[in-house]
Parts: structure tokens; C-alpha cells; sequence
């Protein structure tokens, strides 16, 4: 449900006292700064109330959490590392692949190039969350191939603390009421289902299964029913954001009982490695529906990830400055979109690995990196390169001294 204009200045009073708390040396002039940007970042979101607590976006934990908390330090300690003081980064959020195996074949699969010879075991996962969570990742995503596959996959959510929060992607087969309520019962936030379509044919075609959009509005039901915050993943195709088709889709999310809609793109990588369906017309345009669907009270939070991961707001945050992705395997890879590896968490240990990639991406690029650079980013996976020094020259090689907003108004 979302919180009325009053609610939401009580709920940033709030915030702001806790921020005040954790960044206690902050002169009144930057104070002053980060207060005028927040607050135009804020005009333009909607507030979830859910549990009792405030959703900004799935891109955040909720707030009042001790997963919002690490959240600020992370923020305060990449701050640093963005004025050169420190060495490394702190993500905000990391998701890890717990397995490769899934019924669907979509068309821009990101992870059809991250295939993995093996599978981690319950053990090797945990190790890998509690590295995560010691070192201050405040979300914890678990993602896939598909995650239900996993037998064991309630007790490696169970071992989340509360220092990060949860989220679960999901295609919805094999979210029966059920596997919700012990997802709930285990401490999940957010399940988080892909759903590209509310034309069954449509969202069954992109996923290549007969069955998927059966499969996700009953696990938009049963998640619901079961207390999860219930996300959408959404990968329109450009015709539906032209012909604003769109809009049906947040209204049929609306119908549903949808918390919030995650308005992704086709990013060129994986099955679609070199495509860039996107021109700048669709990526304004995906800019605006966040904008007007914000203001919509009938829609669900929307959350377009072309505007939070504009120049105009975070920017790209692959590489640790915001987030990164550790595949099946047990590699750490700056983003779930970007195909190489900085090495194994496992083997190396993650701040060994971190050391690596902060190589390679320095700084946050103003705009996505694997859309930005996406014909660079096909030529180089043509080549027959193994090693983390040819990834280190490549990704050093591209991109601009252009600071996110975010970063050059919060630093
Ligand atoms: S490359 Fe950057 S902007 Fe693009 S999806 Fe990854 S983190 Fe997001």
C-alpha cells in the first residue's frame, strides 16, 4: 500500500535522523547539498508500506532495518573509496546464481553465458553469504537459472542475518503456497517474479514455456498470500513501450495485488550479447514511465532501472560501487550482465577478488556499462581471453571521468 504525501515526510524525518546518526562529520553546506538531491530524488518515488515498514524500491532495503543501516554504512564507505581515501568499495547489493538449471529459455537470458561446470554446495553458498554479509552488503539477491530448483534453497536463505535484506528472481514455477509461506517463515523479503507481459501468449513466447505465465500469476497469489513484498521483473520489448502498452501491464500489476513493478530492458549480453534493442527514444521514454508511474495512486511502485541507473541519478553501479554478481560457480563478476570474472570467492576469498575488479572499474560509469560499451563488449568475447589482467585492460580502456549525480552530490 502505498503512504499518503504526509507519511512520507514523517518517514524522511526518520530517515534523516538515522542518517545524521551514522554520518555524524557532515559540514552544513554538504549537508545542504545531500538534502536538495534526496529531496528531488524522492519526489519523484513512491513509498510502500509493507510489514511495517517503508519500501523505497527493491533496490533498497526497508526502512526502519538493520539491513537499512549497513546500507548507509556501505554508501558512507564507497563514498570514501570514490574520493580515493580507501582501497575498496561496499556493494549495496550482490546476487548470487545458486544454480544454472532452469524450464525457461528466454530470449535475453543475461546468464546463458555464465554457465558454470558445477553446482556450489549448501555449504559453499553459505560461506559465500557470510563473506557478503561481514564484509557489508546490505541486500542479498538470490537469483538463477531458476532458485526453486534448489532443495536446500530455505536453509541458505535462512542463513541471511538481519544485517541484509532478501530478495528471491523467480520465473513463479514452483511457488506453490507452500514454498511461500516457508519462504516467509525463513525471513525473505521480497520474491521477485518475471512476468514480461499480461498477455499469456506474449510473456509464454519471450520465456520460451508453455507454462510461465500460468506459473507467475499463481505465485503472485500465493506470495501474497503468504506476506511476501511481491516485485515484478519486467523486460518489455521496445513495441510495448512505444505503443504504450505498457501502461495495461502496470494496470493489470495494479489488478493483481503487485507491490512493485522492476521495468528492466533487454541489456545487450548473454543470448543477446552485441543486439542493442533499445534506442535513446526507448530509454527516455522508460525514464518517464518511472516519473508518471510514481505520480499514478492506482499503479504500484514502479522502479525503471534506465532512470535509477542514469547519469541523472546512481549510474552504472557494476563493479562494487553499488552492486555485483557471483555466479554458480562461486566468480565474482562486477554485474549480473557484464560475462567475465575477477575470480572465485571461494578459492580466493572475496576482498582478494574485490581488489581485482576495482582494477578494472575504478570509478561508477555515468550510464550502464554493458549498454554503454555493448559492440566493444561483443568483439572482446569473440577473443580467446582467460586471464583477469585482459578483462582489467579492457574494462580500464572505456568509459568517462563523468560522475553519476548521486556520487559528485552525496561525496
Ligand atoms: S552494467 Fe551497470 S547499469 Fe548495466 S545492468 Fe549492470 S550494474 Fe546496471
Amino acid at each position: 500500500m502505498r503512504v499518503s504525501s504526509l507519511e512520507k515526510i514523517y518517514m524522511l524525518l526518520k530517515m534523516a535522523r538515522v542518517a545524521r546518526r551514522i554520518n555524524k562529520n557532515v559540514s552544513i553546506k554538504k549537508f545542504m547539498q545531500r538534502s536538495l538531491f534526496l529531496r528531488s530524488f524522492f519526489e519523484k518515488e513512491a513509498i510502500v508500506k509493507h510489514d511495517n515498514k517503508y519500501v523505497i524500491s527493491t533496490f533498497m532495503p526497508p526502512f526502519p532495518s538493520k539491513a537499512f543501516e549497513t546500507m548507509l554504512h556501505a554508501i558512507k564507505k564507497t563514498s570514501e573509496y570514490v574520493k580515493g581515501n580507501t582501497s575498496l568499495p561496499v556493494p549495496i547489493s550482490t546476487y548470487i546464481s545458486v544454480t544454472n538449471k532452469c524450464m525457461c529459455h528466454c530470449y535475453y537470458c543475461s546468464n546463458a553465458l555464465h554457465r558454470a561446470k558445477k553446482e556450489l554446495s549448501t555449504e559453499e553458498i553459505i560461506n559465500i553469504i557470510n563473506q557478503l554479509q561481514d564484509y557489508g552488503v546490505s541486500i542479498i539477491g538470490f537469483t538463477g537459472g531458476e532458485p526453486l530448483l534448489r532443495n536446500d534453497l530455505l536453509e541458505i536463505i535462512a542463513a541471511v542475518d538481519d544485517r541484509s535484506s532478501t530478495l528471491l528472481f523467480t520465473t513463479g514455477i514452483g511457488l506453490t503456497e507452500e514454498m511461500a509461506y516457508s519462504l516467509k517463515n525463513v525471513g525473505l523479503f521480497s520474491v521477485v517474479i518475471s512476468l514480461d507481459h499480461y498477455k499469456k501468449e506474449e510473456h509464454n513466447r519471450t520465456k520460451n514455456c508453455s507454462h510461465a505465465f500460468d506459473s507467475a500469476i499463481s505465485a503472485i497469489h500465493n506470495a501474497k498470500e503468504a506476506g511476501l513484498y511481491v516485485a515484478l521483473n519486467t523486460l518489455p520489448s521496445p513495441e510495448m513501450i512505444r505503443s504504450d502498452e505498457i501502461w495495461k501491464f502496470l494496470e493489470f500489476a495494479a489488478y493483481k495485488g503487485v507491490d512493485e513493478v522492476r521495468i528492466l530492458y533487454p541489456i545487450p549480453t548473454g543470448r543477446i550479447l552485441g543486439k542493442n534493442l533499445f534506442n535513446e527514444d526507448d530509454i527516455n521514454r522508460l525514464k518517464q514511465i518511472h516519473i508518471e508511474g510514481n505520480k499514478r495512486r492506482s499503479l504500484p511502485k514502479i522502479s525503471v532501472l534506465a532512470y535509477l541507473e542514469s547519469k541523472e541519478f546512481t549510474g552504472c553501479g557494476a563493479g562494487g560501487t553499488r552492486h555485483m554478481y557471483i555466479d554458480a560457480s562461486g566468480n565474482l563478476h562486477p554485474c549480473d550482465m557484464i560475462p567475465f570474472s575477477f575470480g572465485n570467492v571461494l578459492e580466493e576469498g572475496l576482498i582478494k577478488c574485490m581488489e581485482r575488479m576495482a582494477k578494472a572499474f575504478p570509478r561508477p560509469h555515468p550510464e550502464c556499462f554493458t549498454r554503454s560499451y555493448y559492440k566493444e563488449l561483443a568483439e572482446f568475447m569473440k577473443k580467446d581471453v582467460a586471464s583477469a589482467d585482459d578483462y582489467i585492460q579492457f574494462c580500464s580502456s572505456l568509459g568517462s571521468e563523468e560522475m553519476p549525480v548521486f556520487f559528485e552530490k552525496m561525496v
